[in-house]
Parts: structure tokens; sequence; C-alpha cells
């Protein structure tokens, strides 16, 4: 097996997402894929011993550089999202910051959008600035905005599409060509709201994607992970930079978890926007609910542009309501039976949370009033988010209905 195996399988989706990566171990003929834990190989004769001699060499030496049951998840991972290789890390966070740090350096400028992944939106407004990389905050749905924010030395351009909590959407195709028409090398998407069930990206003419696997790829909330994929040639580039010198790889033991949600993401996603439907409904005419940002209803703002670049709608919604958030989030917490009020999201298990605008403001927008103010405008003083899991739809509405 070859460490980094190509992506494009022309397998269906669903085929795929079984059977990209896999293959029966030759050595035992077993048919699921092996957790290897193994931190070093024993080569079949001499090798060099750095991470750049190990470039071009199809075994594995040492785990930071490459590790079998992680390679399988990259495989699986290239091939669903139609790219040519995959790299994993320990997490989401490390994945994004990987490549933007892999990428960019000193003197290089990186656009943002205005509001995205409270992780994310810190790590560029306060780590990244220390480093000599600068960075704007932008309303990615306003590519006149994008395009007045270009300059010579911006290096890449960073979506979020559906956005982490506001469910705002950003025209993938649209950017990525405007970005590279004004010579921006890198446009990077975190499709972690979207899957490749929905979007695809690559297919978009970004050029890289970004996942935090811990969401819907694992799917069962109990293994953290992120990736990257993109072209074989940045790849292994960022490969030899990014997690041999940043050390945040994966462990063999979370992908082989990763590995088994993958293989049920297209038939889980489908159950997951079946549910987000019925409940989304539900939502919008439950008159204490004063508003429901789900990408599939007509009442989204961005509800073409939703259907234009999403196969399926996914899980996540966020919705608002006249009782005052943290009074009802208190409700919450005590009386709701089947939907877990905690963080993270895209588990089979539902799970919803009071995303305060005076928390974010706390934490993340605090420096820049026009970006608290756009905030605002989309998630007023803050918003539930809701990731309907995989359960019966009508059991998640009458847990809501307990406390709505
Ligand atoms: C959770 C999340 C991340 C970060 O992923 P971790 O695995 O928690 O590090 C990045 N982007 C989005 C959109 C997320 O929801």
């Amino acid at each position: 097996m070859s460490r980094k195996a190509s992506g494009n399988s022309g397998w269906h989706t669903e085929t795929t997402a079984v059977h990209a990566g896999e293959s029966v171990d030759p050595a035992t003929r077993a048919s699921s894929p092996n957790l290897v834990m193994s931190v070093t190989f024993a080569p079949e004769a001499v090798t060099g011993f750095s991470a750049r001699d190990e470039q071009g060499y199809e075994g594995f030496i040492y785990s930071r550089v490459g590790s079998p049951t992680v390679a399988q998840l990259e495989a699986k991972l290239a091939a669903l999202e139609g790219g040519e290789a995959a790299l994993c890390f320990a997490s989401g966070v490390a994945a994004a910051h990987a490549l933007i740090c892999g990428r960019l350096g000193r003197g290089d400028h990186l656009i943002v959008p205005d509001a995205n992944y409270v992780g994310i939106a810190e790590l560029t407004r306060d780590t990244l600035p220390r480093f000599g990389i600068e960075v704007s905050f932008v309303d990615m749905s306003r590519p006149e905005e994008v395009a007045a924010a270009i300059r010579p030395a911006t290096r890449m351009l960073w979506l979020e599409t559906p956005a982490n909590p506001t469910m705002k959407l950003c025209d993938i195709a649209a950017l990525a060509q405007l970005a590279h028409e004004r010579g921006v090398r890198d446009v990077a998407v975190d499709s972690t709201y979207a899957t490749p069930i929905a979007t695809r990206p690559l297919q978009l003419a970004a050029d890289f994607v970004v996942h935090s696997l811990t969401k819907y790829i694992g799917g069962h909330g109990d293994a953290m992970g992120g990736a990257v994929i993109g072209r074989k040639a940045d790849i292994d580039a960022l490969n030899l930079e990014a997690t041999v010198h940043f050390g945040g790889v994966l462990s063999p033991f979370n992908a082989w978890l990763i590995l088994r949600g993958a293989a049920t993401l297209p038939i889980r996603m489908r159950a997951h926007e079946e549910a987000a439907f019925k409940v989304a409904r539900f939502l919008e005419e439950h008159p204490a609910v004063s508003r429901v940002f789900y990408p599939g209803l007509p009442s989204h703002p961005q509800h073409a542009l939703a259907r234009r670049q999403m196969r399926n709608f996914s899980g996540m919604m966020t919705f608002q309501t006249r009782r005052p958030g943290p009074e009802l989030a208190a409700d919450m917490v005590r009386r709701l039976e089947i939907i877990h009020y905690a963080v993270s999201l895209g588990h089979h298990r539902s799970l919803v949370y009071w995303i305060g605008t005076d928390d974010i403001q706390a934490s993340t927008y605090r420096h820049d009033a026009t970006q608290l103010r756009r905030y605002r405008d989309y998630a007023g003083d803050g918003v539930f988010r809701l990731s309907v899991g995989i359960e019966n739809p009508d059991d998640l509405i009458a847990d809501l209905s307990r406390v709505l």
C-alpha cells in the first residue's frame, strides 16, 4: 500500500465512502482496516533518516511522517472530496494552523471571513499577526469587498461556508475565480458544515479544503481530528513542513474510528438533512421562535446560493426565540431528554448550544466595530446552534416542544 494513495476512484459517493483507501490486508486477509499503532517501521533495506529522504519512499518509517491507518483515512478523504491527496491532523484547528502557517510567512497577507468559526477567528486575529502575517476580515457575501481587500502580498483567501455559527454562506466559485484572477495563490475552504456530500470546493476551483473530522466525517463525537485536501504536490510539501515540523499528527486510533465513521457519511448526511428539514419547519412555525436560519428553507437569506452550491443542506441550523436565550438555555440544560445541551456538532446525537453575541464580542470581535455590527445583523443578541442528529425527528420535536 502506498502512503498517499490517489483520490480518484470513479465510484459513486456511497461506494467511495465505504471502500476508498481500504483494501483486504495481504498478510491476514482481514476485510476491515487494520489499526496499526506502531510508531516505527522496519524497512526491507537501508533507507535515509530525515523526512526529506522519505519523500518518494513508498513505505513507512516513523509515524509522525506517515502511518498506515492514517494513510487509509487520507486516501478515503481525498476520494470523497475529489482531490489528489489529503493530510490528517490532530484536530480541525491543527489542520487550519498547519495549512496557514505551512503556506504563509512574514509579510504575507491573509483574508478571512468577518464572522467564522471562533477558534480560527482567534487564531487569525490574535496569533498570526505576532508572526508577521497580516490578516483582513471581510464579509465574504460581498465580492466587491473581497476584491477591495486584495493586495499584492495577499497569499490566501480563507472561506467558511456555511459559517459556524451564523449560517452565512459564500459563493466559492465566484470568490475563487476573483481571487485567482487577482493573483491570490491559495483559496482554502473550511467545509466542515457542508461535508463533501453537500459541496466539493475543489471542483469549484478552491485549492484546499479543510475539515474538522471531529464533526460530520467522524460523526460520532468520540474522536478529534482534522484534514487538509488538495493537489498532491501541495499536500506533499505540507506533509514535509507542517506535520513533520509542527507535529500535530492524528493518532492512528482516532484515524481508525474516523475511517469507520466516514464509511456511513453519505447515508448519515441524508438522515441529518431529512430530520433537519422537519425540525426547521417545526421551529419556523412555533410561536416561541422568532427566526430560523437553515439553508434548505426559502427563508434563509441566501437560499438561492444554497440551492446552487449545496447538494445536501446538512443538519446545522440556528434559531432565535422570543424568550431571552440564556433563560431558555438554562431550561434546556435541565429539561431536554434527548438533545444534549453541549458544544460540538455533526454527531449522530443531536446537540444544542446558546451562543450569545456578547460572549462572541468578548472573545472574538471586540476590536472591530464593523465586524461586530455585521455579526449582530445576522445573529442579533445571539443564536441557539442546533446540530440535528439522526434520531427520529418526531422525538426531537417533542423534546424541543418541552422547553420552548
Ligand atoms: C469545530 C470546527 C473547527 C475546529 O475543529 P476542531 O476539530 O474542534 O479543532 C473548525 N471549523 C469549523 C467550521 C468547526 O465547526
